[in-house]
């Protein structure tokens, strides 16, 4: 981590402490802390931590924020922004992804974690405005539901594009509204599922 690039102490720490096996199916759970993806069923996989450590670096959640996932999959990342912010929202479409997550974190103690099942194109209206807003799935382009539930001075991060030419991308509102897009990297992410 460290070595490529990771610097944030408190997002290196909390990797360390949060135990990857468990969000992992049995079958998978000896390579759990391999720096690699792992399939955990219903075609999703939980991220390499090497991608998960620099979405939330590039998201920088800090204490007093409310963030909003798309893409719960095994709940892990959900687990680790939980730890660095006020409060964590997340939607997962595969209703089977969504109850085994909630399950996990409900058991692991993450208090603060609200999972749903549902569409994240439409995001969370009900919890909005989110500080961040982090994507684990990849829409074809940027969803304009989820530019418009990010705070004035908040934060998506999120791959974009279709399969095969991805990139990760850092979405700013800036205070009077306007928006600043950057692309940080090419990445491969499973498609965003229209609903
Ligand atoms: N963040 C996850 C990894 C998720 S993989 C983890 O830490 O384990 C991507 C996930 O996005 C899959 O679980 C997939 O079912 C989900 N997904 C795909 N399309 C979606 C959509 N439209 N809305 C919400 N979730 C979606």
């Amino acid at each position: 981590m460290e070595s490529r690039g990771i610097r944030n102490p408190d997002i290196l720490r909390v990797i360390r402490s949060t135990p990857r096996h468990l969000f992992v199916p049995p079958n998978v759970r000896s390579k759990a802390y391999q720096d690699r993806p792992l399939p955990i069923g219903y075609g999703a996989t939980i991220s390499q931590p090497y991608i998960v450590a620099l979405m939330t670096e590039l998201l920088a959640p800090a204490k007093k924020h409310r963030v909003l996932e798309v893409g719960t999959g095994s709940g892990y990342q959900a687990a680790i922004l939980g730890q660095l912010a006020a409060e964590v929202y997340t939607v997962e479409i595969s209703p089977e992804l969504a109850r085994s997550a909630a399950e996990t974190l409900r058991e692991l103690g993450y208090a603060n974690i609200t999972v749903r099942q549902g569409d994240g194109y439409q995001g969370w209206p009900e919890r909005a405005p989110f500080d961040g807003i982090l994507a684990t799935a990849a829409p074809p382009e940027l969803p304009e539901a989820l530019i418009a539930q990010l705070a004035q001075g908040g934060r998506l991060v999120a791959p974009i594009g279709p399969m095969g030419s991805q990139e990760l991308m850092v979405i700013e509102k800036e205070a009077e509204g306007s928006i600043r897009r950057r692309s940080v990297c090419a990445v491969s992410f499973l498609p965003m599922k229209p609903a």
